[in-house]
């Protein structure tokens, strides 16, 4: 789970990382006030969306006087973002974070994410901040400095203070910045999150640190134990399709293509999108219904699908182990009837009780393409899907 930047930086803060002072705005009024509040003469005027790159895209602006915080307030607000994280059709921009202007001397990148090859927190670091980290690891990789964290140990003040050095931070600053390394750990580990970037970090003239951008990602497994993350949830920055799925447990992952996937088990909803790929097709979405499915959960499901104008053809590749054939069939069957199915639909079942699955779905007067096994059925919906071009 993602949060926004000013969110971010109240957990920062909570850990000791020193943050420009700010306030978040859904409205160019409340940016004035918040701007006369903050006091100082300059103020960044910064659009909060769930993704990075928006001082490119023109999302993060300085004002220099508050009728100009009250302009671009009024121009971000609204503002269609687009960034190399949002895709071409950009994100609407609903609040702000107005902050005070920093005096920026350097600019630094910290970041955090775990490396599952090592079982560690992995903090990565660079004297090049404030751009793309993915670009640095392309073009310069000797740039990027890595540790990887003792568990036991957390980061110790040696290992932080080195990476410190070796970025360029000057040793006026190194303990303070010592400080924002462990307390991103702290936050980091406390935190459950999966990543967590400070991107820029800087030193600013008078050579103090400070944490100007904050990107937290939270591993959703953990959020039960986390009721404070949870309460920071942004629904208008999540796919609505993939919110509905959440409402009926249903594991669903919007993607480009127009071939429909409907399977019971991340393992085989993966392969069945590598068979699409192989078939020459293209997956409309990651589904896994689970172990436990429903005629409703499947109803659900198919609904979900559907709403997707970009949908030509799906394929329900079930696997009845714990789960019996004929009951899915029952299920898709019903589903089918209830929504009526206005695209082709290819169904491989295979496992307990498949030939009567199979007579149900044969029985049922739907025009149900039936797959003999997986690579069949792949190509019959990737066929489907090209035929109703
Ligand atoms: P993004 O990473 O989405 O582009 P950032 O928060 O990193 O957004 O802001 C982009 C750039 O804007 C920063 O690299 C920094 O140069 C400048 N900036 C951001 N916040 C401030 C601030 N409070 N004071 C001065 N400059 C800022
Ligand atoms: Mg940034």
């Amino acid at each position: 789970m993602k949060i926004h930047e000013y969110q971010g930086k109240e957990i920062l803060r909570e850990f000791g990382v020193p943050t420009p002072r700010g306030v978040a705005c859904f409205s160019a009024d409340e940016a004035l006030t918040a701007a006369q509040q903050l006091g100082g003469k300059v103020w960044v005027v910064k659009a909060q969306i769930h993704a990075g790159g928006r001082g490119k895209g023109g999302g993060v602006k300085v004002a220099k006087s508050l009728d100009e915080v009250i302009q671009f307030a009024r121009q971000i607000l609204g503002m269609q973002l687009v960034t190399h994280q949002t895709g071409p059709a950009g994100q609407q921009v609903r609040r702000l974070l107005i902050e005070e202007g920093a005096a920026i001397a350097k600019e630094f990148y910290v970041g955090m994410v775990v490396d599952r090859v090592a079982q560690r927190v992995a903090l990565l670091a660079s004297s090049e901040g404030g751009m793309e980290i993915e670009e640095v690891a392309k073009n310069a990789p000797e740039k990027i400095h890595t540790v990887r964290i003792d568990p036991v140990a957390g980061l110790n003040a040696n290992e932080a203070s080195e990476v410190v050095r070796a970025i360029g931070i000057p040793d006026v600053a190194n303990a303070e910045a010592v400080q924002v390394l462990q307390g991103l750990y702290r936050a980091f580990v406390e935190k459950d999150a999966m990543l967590a970037e400070i991107n820029p970090l800087i030193l600013t003239a008078d050579n103090r640190v400070v944490a100007l951008d904050a990107k937290f990602n939270f591993d959703s497994n953990a959020l039960y134990r986390h009721s404070e993350i949870v309460a920071m949830r942004d629904l208008d920055e999540e796919d609505p399709a993939e919110i509905e799925a959440s409402k009926f447990d249903l594991s669903y992952i919007s993607l480009d293509g127009d071939i429909g996937c409907l399977v019971n088990g991340a393992g085989l909803a993966m392969a069945t999108m590598d068979i699409i790929k192989l078939y020459g097709g293209s997956p409309a979405n990651f589904l896994d219904v689970g172990g436990g499915a429903t005629t409703e959960k499947v109803t659900e499901a198919f609904k979900l699908m559907l709403k997707n104008p970009h949908l030509k053809a799906i394929l329900v590749n079930i696997f009845g182990g714990i789960m019996k054939c004929d009951v899915i069939a029952e299920g898709v069957v019903a589903a089918a009837r209830q929504v009526h199915l206005t695209v082709p639909l290819v169904v491989r079942l295979e496992g307990t009780n498949v030939d009567l699955g199979k007579k149900i779905l044969a029985d049922s007067g739907l025009p149900i393409i039936s797959g003999n096994d997986m690579a069949d059925a792949a190509q019959k919906v990737v066929a489907a899907a090209k035929e109703a071009i």
